[in-house]
Parts: structure tokens; C-alpha cells; sequence
């Protein structure tokens, strides 16, 4: 059981990773088998069931869109997002899908995909079941599937043998489920967490090749908050809600012409706000965003590596790398001890744990100890315990895009604390919040676990 950096940041679609990425790649691996089993062109009926939150709030994240992007065979990566609402109203209009590119049936949404806001299935809130017909309406081939947050899948059978996230059969060389067990390898092996996990990384890719890898996550980022800052207008969905990146983008440039000391020293706050904004904004609009390890918290890491870029002496390529293959480190012990899905754990699955990592890899690069390191995750989370998850109108916009400024700036005073004003001798681990995350998940009731029947979202008129 070996989980890859790559599998916490990946290039994906807006605006949801449990309710729109892994939607779409779990259709997507449905018709890949039958295609791969011979029974595509057998195929008449599509039929998708969609349970728990991601029916409950899935028309509000786009689930609906990403199935069918998926059953015609595409990728999250490989979509462009400007053809999302293009190709799916085509779809609606002639009712008709091109399974996996290449086989056309009859589809019509009212019965072929069926919300069912009062079940779920037994493994995960987020349940969906695909089932297969031929022309004599008998089942060709059935599958269950959870999204299991960031974009992760596991179908039925896997979940039940309890092996979910297995990338491949990969051995690591440094395997790691907690903490404790990744300081201590760090200790025995003299390494930096980020040069473990490079180790590690190199079981499937060279360390090269991880570097390009890892610098495209930035690049994709660098474009996703350029693109947030140069939109203005309504985000989609009927909330209202007004972009605000590039008004305060163009506030900050004017700041920027000042002399020292007229400036506001607040303004750092600013920069990150608006880069954390940018990338939600985005995000919020179907647009094509860094999955870290969420969708919903997209916004946390670009804006801490921006502001390591902007703000830290000495910032460099490789400390983006650094960065990353730390704050990696970081989201692994979470889908080893918790989870990243916020129908499970609510917000701290989200945001909480895209401040664990940005604190981690923020005091990484400013030169932090393994301790130091664990310390600001630690306290990147230990901040976020409670954290509910109640999008307005399933919408992942209001509270989704503001958290992400709270989750960034919280994430710089965590390295800070841990890393400038630390030693690494402290009194909560990380595995000990780790595990105060998941009971709290667990204890934490439903409406507030990405179904949008409590909280804000019951609480704020939608219009
Ligand atoms: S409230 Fe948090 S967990 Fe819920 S959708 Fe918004 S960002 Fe995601």
C-alpha cells in the first residue's frame, strides 16, 4: 500500500474532487471495462445511482456533468474546462452518449441518472452504482464505486477488503502510516522528510522526472491564480456570489507603487488572501485547478508557495520541490489516519488538512527540523479540529472560498510558531491530532458532513 505525491496533487476540474473529479473517473473506469472486456458495442442502457452526498449535494458540485463527461471517456486532466457546459447541454439535447468515445446510446438523465437523497450505500457517504444493459435489458456488467476524497476511487470490492488507495504493488523502501514512524525513518536513515519521500518516489519515477512532475503542479498553479486574477463578474450557480481576486489584485499593484513606509503592513495577508481566492474563484467556476488534496481547499497550498515565492528569502525551484514532497509527507499520514473526504470528516478533511501540509512545507523550506516540521503541521490542524463542512446551496463556494484565505494564513503562522519561534519539543504530536481528527469526524453528525442540511446552509437564505 504505497500512496505517491502525485495522487495528492493532481491536475483536475473544478469544482469538487470527491464530487466532481472522482465521479468522473469512476464512470470513466467503468466503460474503460467494458471496453476492455469486449461488451462495449453489447451496451443499450447506462444506468448511474448516485448515494449519500453525492447525491445531496452533487448537483451542486457538477457530479452530474462530470458522469457524463466521464462515461464518454474523459479525464479530469485531459478536459478542457471551457468545453464542460458545451459538450453536456449537447448531451442533454440529443439525449445521447458517446460511450467511451466510441459507442453511441440513447441516454436520458431523468432515468438513467438517479439522485437518491435518502440512501447510502454501506462503505462511504459518497456511493455510486453503474450498471450496464444490452438490448435485451439484461445486465452486462454492474460496479460500485466510492470517491473517497482528492479524487481518490476504490469500487466495491477493494473497499470491502479494506485495501482502499492501493496505487500498485509497488514496494516503497521507507513505508509509513504515522508520525512517529516517519520521524524515526528520517532519524535512522539521516534524511529530511521531503528526501524520504523523494526516496520513496523514486520507486515509480526517476528523481528527475519527479522534479518536472512536481513543477508542472506549479506551473498549473501559477496559471490557475494568473487566470483567478484577471476574472471578474458572477460565479455560477445562483448564489450571487461576486469574484473578488482581481479587484484586490489590482488594489495590491497600486500598494506596490508606494513608497516603504506608507504601505500597510497588513498587506502580506492581503497577497494571500487574494492568491488563495484566485484559485477558489476559479475552482467555484469550473476551472482547471491543482487538486490539494482537495478541490474544496485547492486555494491553501498555491497561496503558501506563493507567498514562499514572493516573501521568503532565498525561495528557489528546488525549495518548490522540497515543498511539495513534504506537505505530501503530510496528506499521507491523513489518508492513513483519517481521511481527506469531507463527507467523512467534514472541512478539516478539506481545508484542515491542506493547512497541515502548507504548514509543513512552508517550515521546510524556511529550514525547519523533521520536529519542527511535524510540530507546524500539528498545529496546522490542531486549529481546524471541529471544522464543519455546510455549503450553501451545495455550492462549493460560500463558506468554501474564504476558508481557503483563513486555511493559508493559518498555515504561515503554524511554520512560523513551530519553525521561527520553535525548537520541535512539543506537547501534542501530530499523530495524536491525527487521531482527535478522525474520532471528531467520526462523533460529527451528518449535516455537517458535506450534505448541506445544516449550518450555513440552512442558516443563510440562498437568495
Ligand atoms: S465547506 Fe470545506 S469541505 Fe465543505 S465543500 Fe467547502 S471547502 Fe469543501
Amino acid at each position: 500500500m504505497a500512496i505517491s505525491v502525485f495522487n495528492l496533487f493532481s491536475i483536475g476540474l473544478g469544482p469538487s474532487s470527491s464530487h466532481t473529479v472522482g465521479p468522473m473517473r469512476a464512470s470513466r473506469q467503468f466503460v474503460l471495462q467494458l471496453k476492455s472486456s469486449n461488451r462495449l458495442t453489447q451496451v443499450r442502457r447506462l444506468v448511474v445511482d448516485l448515494y449519500g452526498s453525492l447525491a445531496l449535494t452533487g448537483k451542486g458540485h457538477s457530479t452530474d456533468l462530470a458522469v457524463l463527461l466521464g462515461l464518454e471517456g474523459l479525464t479530469p486532466e485531459g478536459t478542457d474546462p471551457n468545453q464542460v457546459i458545451p459538450r453536456t447541454q449537447q448531451i442533454r439535447q440529443q439525449q445521447q452518449l458517446v460511450v467511451a468515445g466510441s459507442h453511441a446510446i440513447v441516454f436520458q438523465e431523468a432515468t438513467d441518472l438517479i439522485f437518491h437523497y435518502d440512501k447510502q450505500l454501506p462503505y462511504h457517504p459518497n456511493g455510486m452504482r453503474f450498471t450496464a444493459y444490452d438490448e435485451h435489458n439484461h445486465q452486462i456488467l454492474q460496479q460500485v464505486y466510492y470517491s473517497v476524497g482528492g479524487g481518490f476511487i476504490v469500487d466495491h470490492e477493494t473497499a470491502m477488503q479494506d485495501r482502499a488507495i492501493i496505487q500498485n504493488a509497488h514496494q516503497i523502501p521507507y513505508p509509513f502510516k504515522n508520525a512517529a514512524t516517519l520521524l524515526d525513518l528520517c532519524r535512522q536513515h539521516h534524511l529530511s522528510i521531503a528526501e524520504l519521500m523523494m526516496e520513496n518516489e523514486k520507486t515509480w519515477r526517476s528523481e528527475e522526472e519527479v522534479k518536472q512532475g512536481l513543477w508542472r503542479i506549479w506551473d498549473v498553479m501559477q496559471v490557475c491564480i494568473q487566470r483567478g486574477c484577471a476574472q471578474e463578474g458572477i460565479l455560477p450557480g445562483g448564489l450571487k456570489v461576486r469574484r473578488r481576486a482581481a479587484g484586490i489584485y489590482r488594489y495590491l499593484q497600486e500598494q506596490d507603487k508606494k513608497p516603504l513606509d506608507q504601505r500597510d503592513p497588513a498587506e502580506i495577508l492581503d497577497w494571500v488572501s487574494l492568491w488563495a481566492l484566485a484559485v477558489n474563484e476559479e475552482n467555484a467556476a469550473g476551472g482547471r485547478v491543482v487538486t490539494a488534496p482537495t478541490n474544496g481547499a485547492a486555494g491553501v497550498i498555491p497561496a503558501v508557495l506563493h507567498y514562499y515565492q514572493k516573501f521568503v528569502k532565498d525561495a528557489s525551484k528546488e525549495g518548490i520541490v522540497t515543498f511539495l514532497l513534504t506537505a505530501g509527507a503530510i496528506g499521507i499520514l491523513y489518508k492513513e489516519g483519517a481521511s481527506i473526504s469531507a463527507a467523512e470528516m467534514g472541512c478539516m478533511g478539506e481545508v484542515g488538512v491542506a493547512c497541515s501540509m502548507a504548514a509543513a512545507g512552508l517550515a521546510a523550506v524556511q529550514g525547519g527540523t523533521n520536529e519542527q516540521i511535524e510540530n507546524a503541521a500539528e498545529i496546522g490542524m490542531e486549529h481546524n479540529l471541529g471544522l464543519t463542512c455546510d455549503p450553501i446551496a451545495g455550492l462549493v463556494q460560500i463558506p468554501c472560498i474564504e476558508r481557503n484565505t483563513m486555511g493559508a494564513a493559518k498555515a504561515i503562522n503554524a511554520a512560523r510558531l513551530a519553525q521561527v519561534h520553535g525548537d520541535g519539543v512539543h506537547r501534542v504530536t501530530l499523530d495524536q491530532v491525527i487521531a482527535t481528527m478522525r474520532q471528531t469526524g467520526h462523533d460529527m453528525m451528518s449535516i455537517y458532513k458535506e450534505t448541506s442540511q445544516g449550518g450555513l446552509a440552512v442558516n443563510v437564505p440562498e437568495c
